[in-house]
């Protein structure tokens, strides 16, 4: 029996109402640019969900990929947090942002820690899960999701791309439902994919990389 079976279960998320982030709770990139803040707003909340702090997980420094994801089977934020963290045994939800169908932005993972959702990119990029499912995403999802990679990426262009989960990995995620036509009109147009930067994928389906340009 493993450690974990013997513990004690971890206290869940809080399941209150979720409370507004300050911004210094939130990685100085997305305020970089003021004007294009103005252009892209979000809406940041907390719903504190409680890590499992003797799972300890790596700082990220370089941040090169942002990888976009769905949630599985509807599951909501705090569901997909235990089931991440007390099922899967991580230090709890992978995803560093989670945008709700009404549009918020649920902080997942600490913005400077390194998150679970894209082997083997994990150490270089930031996690993004649209809520709902194979359900199409809400039109206030792509909207914030766009902001969300516009805003991430502003303050270092040249150096980080955006691609959907499938893209760089062997998954169908994040389905059918979201495809490149949906988002990329929310995205602002100096914003580069991670595939037309890289090109190739392998026969695996995960895009070739050279690991010194991702700062892994
Ligand atoms: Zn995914």
């Amino acid at each position: 029996m493993s450690a974990n079976q013997n513990r004690e279960p971890l206290a869940p998320c809080e399941l209150t109402e979720p409370v507004s982030v300050p911004e210094k709770d939130l990685p100085r990139r997305l305020f970089a640019n003021a004007h294009l803040n103005a252009q892209y707003p979000l809406t940041f909340r907390s719903l504190r969900p409680v890590f499992d702090f003797d799972k300890p997980t790596g700082r990220l420094s370089t941040i090169s990929l942002l990888v976009v994801h769905r949630s599985t089977s509807n599951l909501s934020f705090a569901d997909t947090h235990r089931v991440h963290r007390d099922v899967r045994h991580w230090f709890g939800i992978g995803y560093h942002f989670w945008i709700e169908r009404c549009g918020a932005v649920l902080l997942g993972r600490p913005w400077n820690l390194v998150g679970a959702h894209a082997k083997p990119y994990n150490r270089c990029s930031y996690g993004i899960c649209l809520a709902g499912g194979d359900a199409p995403p809400t039109t206030l999802q792509l909207r914030t999701c766009g902001a969300l990679i516009t805003r991430l990426v502003q303050s270092d262009v040249d150096a980080c791309w955006w691609a959907f989960h499938r893209e760089v990995a062997g998954s169908r995620c994040p389905g059918d439902s979201l495809q490149l036509q949906d988002l990329k009109p929310h995205i602002a147009p100096s914003v580069k994919r991670a595939v037309s930067r890289f090109g190739s994928m392998t026969a695996g389906g995960a895009l070739k990389i050279n690991p010194a340009l991702w700062g892994a």
